[in-house]
């Protein structure tokens, strides 16, 4: 595995490059088991992968972890190289934000709409932070195809209407879930956790699955559910059944939706999602 701290390094290396297929994995480090099945699917079909660690500030609110967010580089390295092939890994682990974005950096991208409801009304510019970082690791690494995990599933919808917008000629993948035996969806952020509050998350991934169950009988039903487990327990910031296209309400003409949480423990936010087909 080749790795770089120094934006100009990675750029001179990244111009010289040969390659039939790149893949892209950005992170923001923590390496967990969710992020490694990312790298090792974008390993299975490109010839080279890059992997970008990079702690965005531009994503985070004002009173969120920026500061406090796990910054565990040479751990996550050891995890790479651990991977079969990780040889293939170019690793891009910008130290200083600087790096990615220069003291004369002006630009932001928002896409509209997307945006509007779960993740994007809960947390202001959250979604422009992340689109202005990832078309910017775009530009710097120019991949053929970009993996994202479904445990952002609005976070890859978002992504993927900048892509089309801008016409941006790479490809997209979404990975599905990785998750603890308990349910639990692997996060960075569980490590925030008390005991205590690591047996309450689980009410996050069980909520979401009884209300799939619920939806999967009746629709009506299962958007009423979500109303319900939402006002009996404060500690959900959000609960929704929402068509996964155009994350709007489900109508009769919806083929899947998405069942997506947000649930508070304490200052950790976690969140969890479940994908339902309706029709055939
Ligand atoms: P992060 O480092 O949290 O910004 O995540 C980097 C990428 O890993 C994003 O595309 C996430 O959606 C993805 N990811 C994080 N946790 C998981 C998980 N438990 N399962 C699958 N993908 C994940």
């Amino acid at each position: 595995m080749k790795s770089f701290n120094n934006t100009n390094e990675f750029l001179s290396f990244r111009n010289e490059m040969k390659f039939s297929s790149l893949g892209l994995v950005p992170t923001m480090g923590n390496l967990h088991q969710g992020h490694l099945n990312l790298v090792k699917s974008a390993l299975e079909d490109n010839e080279k992968v890059i992997v970008t660690i990079f702690v965005n500030p531009k994503q985070f609110g004002p009173n969120e972890d920026f500061d406090k967010y796990p910054r565990t580089l040479e751990q996550d390295m050891e995890k790479l190289k651990s991977l079969k092939n990780s040889e293939r890994i170019i690793l891009l682990c910008p130290e200083e934000p600087k790096q990615i974005f220069p003291e004369s950096y002006s630009t932001e991208i928002e896409v509209q709409g997307l945006d509007e409801t779960l993740c994007g009304k809960n947390r202001p510019g959250h979604f422009k932070g992340v689109c202005t970082v990832v078309y910017r690791l775009f530009l710097l690494t120019k991949p053929t195809k970009a993996y994202f995990g479904q445990k952002d599933y609005q976070q890859f919808k978002i992504i993927k209407k900048m892509r089309d917008d801008l016409l941006i000629p790479i490809d997209l993948e979404m990975i599905p879930i990785a998750r603890e035996d308990s349910g639990l969806a692997l996060s960075s952020r569980n490590q925030y956790l008390s005991k205590e509050q690591r047996s309450d998350a689980l009410l996050l991934n069980r909520s979401l699955n009884l209300i799939a169950e619920t939806t999967h009988q009746n629709l009506t039903s299962g958007i009423a559910k979500a109303q319900e487990i939402l006002t009996q327990d404060s500690r959900f910031q959000y609960l929704e059944v929402l068509d996964s296209e155009n994350l709007k309400l489900p109508t009769s003409e919806s083929n899947k939706v998405v069942v997506a949480g947000a649930f508070l423990l304490g200052d950790t936010r976690l969140i969890d999602n479940v994908i339902l087909k309706l029709k055939d």
